[in-house]
């Protein structure tokens, strides 16, 4: 058979093995059920970027999926670091997945089900390739519902992801690049994989419900802060969005990225705007910054 894995390397069962090697039951609530947690963080010239804010928000999805991870951090670390020195990657794109597991005898209580841990490295992948960002993202504007945190608590990371890969689909089938969601006020939600900012008269604003708490979120909220910006948290409408000055994505899969069109028409001036310029800047400044990075070599150590 064809191989179809990219570069890489997993941890599941307790031990390291080859990407193709990684597999699951076909009895596990993660695969059945969408009965799982997981968090991306990467690594950038062999160093994790804020791996602690990743492992956090884990832990705290385990917690309220009423499965505390039993793993200890510094072995959590070492498991992700281990993967991304076996599959030899200086950027890589680092997951940590927990299940809800197997229940003996496939009985319905979930509580019955031993979670299973798993994590995996593959190269760095871009929502927006670096040599594109002049250019930005053309991003359909979809009328799907994000599915709303009284369904799922979007400050879990799920793979509840039906909603948002119907919109990739519609996206792609127009031509565009990627898609935006609404929530059930009709405003703007998140995309698949991202959070959303619009910069307008009014400043920079972001959703402030109904989305998954992005670290590149927070982190630009805080990048904003040192460039003596302020970013609103709250509702953004779509008239908002589409009058905007400046729209930018965020996401551990490319960072801070330039929306330039929405369904077909122009933002701005139609190319990167200004404050996006600036806090990307920032955010890949602090990419060599020890305060915000951990070396895969260290952690090893
Ligand atoms: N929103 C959703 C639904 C996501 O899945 C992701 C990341 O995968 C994000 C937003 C961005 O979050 P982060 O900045 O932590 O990568």
């Amino acid at each position: 058979m064809k191989n179809i894995f990219p570069q890489g390397s997993a941890w599941i069962n307790g031990e390291f093995v080859k990407l193709s090697e990684a597999k699951i039951s076909i009895l596990d609530w993660g695969f059945l059920r969408s009965d799982a947690t997981y968090d991306v963080a990467h690594v950038w010239k062999g160093k994790f970027f804020q791996l602690d804010k990743h492992i956090d928000r884990f832990f705290k999805s385990t917690e309220k999926l009423r499965m505390p991870c039993k793993l200890k951090r510094n072995d959590l670390k070492k498991i992700l670091a281990g993967c991304v020195k076996n599959a030899n990657l200086d950027n890589a794109y680092v997951e940590m997945i927990q299940t809800r597991g197997m229940s003996p005898g496939f009985v319905r209580d979930p509580r019955e089900a031993t979670p299973h841990v798993m994590a995996f490295a593959v190269p760095f992948g871009w929502i927006l390739k670096p040599e594109d960002f002049e250019k930005g993202l053309d991003i359909f504007l979809t009328n799907i519902t994000r599915i709303p945190p009284s369904s799922v608590d979007p400050t879990i990371k799920n793979y509840h992801w039906m909603d948002l890969v119907t919109g990739m689909l519609d996206a792609y089938e127009r031509g565009h690049q990627t898609a935006i969601l609404v929530d059930e006020n009709n405003n703007i939600s998140e995309g698949p994989g991202f959070n959303i900012f619009s910069v307008d008269k009014s400043g920079i604003s972001t959703p402030d419900h109904g989305v998954l708490e992005g670290i590149t979120r927070q982190t630009v909220i805080n990048l904003a802060k040192e460039l003596g910006l302020e970013v609103d948290e709250k509702p953004i409408p779509i008239e908002m969005l589409k009058s905007s000055d400046e729209l930018f994505a965020t996401s551990t899969a490319g960072g801070v990225m330039p929306i330039t069109k929405v369904s077909g028409k122009k933002i701005g001036t139609g190319k990167a705007g200004n404050i996006t310029r600036q806090i990307h800047k920032l955010y890949w400044e602090k990419h060599t910054d020890p305060n915000w990075t951990l070396s895969v070599e260290d952690i090893l150590k």
